[in-house]
C-alpha cells in the first residue's frame, strides 16, 4: 500500500471512532439530561447543546448560540455571581474552580435551579482565555426538596416556640389571676355591709370575669401540654370509650343519654391521657348540645379503610350551621354565649390537636336541627 492510501485509511479510522465519541458524548449528555455548553470567549460564539436549551422549555433552533442567550436567560441576581467566580476562575488561571449553582428562568416562567460546572480549555498567549467548556444540570427538585425541608424545620422550631410562649403566659398569669380573685373575695367578704349595691355588683363582674380567665388560662396551658414528653401505647379502645363512659356516668343519667358503640375496637399505639380526652371532649359535646329535653342517642362506630381507620361519633342534638363547621375546632371559638351551654371552647380544639399528634385528621357533618357526626382518622 502506498503512503498516500495508508494515510488515507488512518484517517478514515481516526474520523469514525471521532464520530463514534461524539455520538457517545451525545448519547450521555441526552440520557443525563445534562446540558453542554462551549464557549470561545474571543469569538463571542457559545455552543449550546440542545439538552441545554430543553432545561429552559426550548427546541434547539429557539436560542442562538451566543453567550447573551442563556445571560438573558439567568436570573438577574445570578448573573452578576456567575461573573465573579469566571473572573476569579480566570485569575487563578484555573486554579479556582468555576462552580456555582443558579437560577434560571423557564420558557413558562417558572424558576430552574441549575448546577453548573466548567472549565477554560485553552487560553492565548497573553494568558486570556480562549476556550471554556461546562456542563449544567438541572437541580430544580432538589432546592424544591431543600427549601420544603428547611421550611419544616422553621416551622417545628416556630411550633416550639409557641408551645413554650403559651405554657409560660399561661403558667404565669395564674398567679396574679389569684390574687385578684382573693383580694375581691376579701373585699367582698370583710366590707359588705359598708358597700353600696352597685359597688358589690361591679365586685360580682371582676369575680366572675376573673373566673372565666382563670379556667380559659388552665385551658391555654393545658392545651400546650397535650402530647408534651409522652410515649405512645399500645391501647385498646374499647377500653378507653367504657373508661369515659364512666367517668361521664352522673351526666349520661341526669340527661338519660344512651351510649352505642361497637364492642370490637382496634387496638392502637396511641398517647393514653390524649386519646382518652378525645372521646371525653366528642362524647360530652354530644350530650351538652342536646335539643332540651330530647336524650341524647349517641352512636359510636369505627370502620377499617385501607390505610387508616375512621372513627365516627354522630349525636341527635341541635347540629352545626355549614359556616361555623371549621371554624369550631379554633381554640376558644364558640357558637352560643357560656349562659345556654357552658364551657370556654376549647375542647375541639384540643381533639384538633390531639388527632394531629396521631397523624389523623377531623371533620363534621351535621345537618342543623338534627344532628352531627364527628369523624377521625388514626392511620394503621
Ligand atoms: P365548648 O364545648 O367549650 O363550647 P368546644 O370546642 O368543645 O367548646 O366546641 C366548640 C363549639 O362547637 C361549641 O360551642 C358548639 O357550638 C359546637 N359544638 C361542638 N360539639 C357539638 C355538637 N356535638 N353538636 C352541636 N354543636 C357542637
Amino acid at each position: 500500500m502506498s503512503n498516500i492510501a495508508q494515510l488515507e485509511k488512518e484517517l478514515a479510522t481516526t474520523r469514525r471512532l471521532l464520530a463514534d465519541k461524539e455520538t457517545v458524548f451525545d448519547n450521555i449528555l441526552d440520557s443525563t439530561l445534562a446540558g453542554y455548553w462551549d464557549w470561545y470567549i474571543q469569538d463571542e460564539y457559545e455552543y449550546m447543546s440542545p439538552t441545554f436549551k430543553k432545561m429552559f422549555g426550548y427546541e434547539d433552533h429557539e436560542i442562538e448560540n451566543h453567550p447573551d442567550s442563556w445571560q438573558r436567560m439567568i436570573h438577574p441576581d445570578d448573573l452578576s455571581y456567575v461573573f465573579e467566580v469566571y473572573n476569579k476562575h480566570v485569575s487563578s488561571k484555573g486554579e479556582y474552580p468555576y462552580d456555582n449553582e443558579v437560577r434560571y428562568y423557564h420558557k413558562d416562567g417558572s424558576i430552574v435551579w441549575v448546577y453548573c460546572r466548567g472549565k477554560v480549555i485553552e487560553w492565548d498567549e497573553e494568558g486570556n482565555p480562549v476556550r471554556m467548556v461546562g456542563c449544567h444540570v438541572d437541580i430544580t427538585k432538589l432546592k424544591e426538596a431543600e427549601q420544603t425541608e428547611i421550611y419544616a424545620r422553621e416551622l417545628e422550631k416556630r411550633n416550639k416556640e409557641l408551645q413554650q410562649f403559651a405554657y409560660v403566659a399561661s403558667h404565669d398569669l395564674q398567679e396574679p389571676l389569684m390574687t385578684i380573685k382573693s383580694f375581691v373575695e376579701l373585699v367582698e367578704n370583710e366590707f359588705s355591709h359598708q358597700l353600696e349595691e352597685e359597688v358589690q355588683m361591679y365586685l360580682k363582674y371582676i369575680s366572675t370575669s376573673a373566673k372565666r380567665m382563670s379556667s380559659l388560662v388552665r385551658d391555654l396551658l393545658e392545651y400546650s401540654r397535650l402530647g408534651k414528653d409522652r410515649t405512645k401505647l399500645e391501647i385498646d379502645l374499647a377500653e378507653i370509650i367504657r373508661d369515659v363512659i364512666t367517668d361521664l356516668k352522673t351526666n349520661i343519667e341526669a340527661t338519660q343519654a344512651t351510649i352505642h358503640y361497637e364492642k370490637n375496637l382496634p387496638t392502637l399505639e396511641v398517647y393514653l391521657t390524649e386519646m382518652r380526652l378525645l372521646f371525653q371532649n366528642l362524647i360530652s359535646n354530644a350530650i351538652k348540645f342536646r335539643h332540651p329535653g330530647v336524650a341524647p342517642q349517641i352512636q359510636i362506630t369505627v370502620e377499617e379503610q385501607e390505610k387508616q381507620w375512621l372513627f365516627q361519633i354522630s349525636d341527635n342534638g341541635i347540629g352545626i350551621a355549614p359556616e361555623h363547621r371549621e371554624r369550631i375546632f379554633v381554640i376558644f371559638q364558640r357558637l352560643h354565649n357560656k349562659s345556654e351551654y357552658e364551657g370556654t371552647g376549647i375542647g375541639l380544639a384540643q381533639c384538633a390537636k390531639i388527632v394531629d399528634l396521631h397523624d389523623g385528621k377531623i371533620w363534621v357533618d351535621s345537618t342543623v336541627g338534627q344532628g352531627s357526626t364527628f369523624s377521625f382518622t388514626l392511620p394503621k
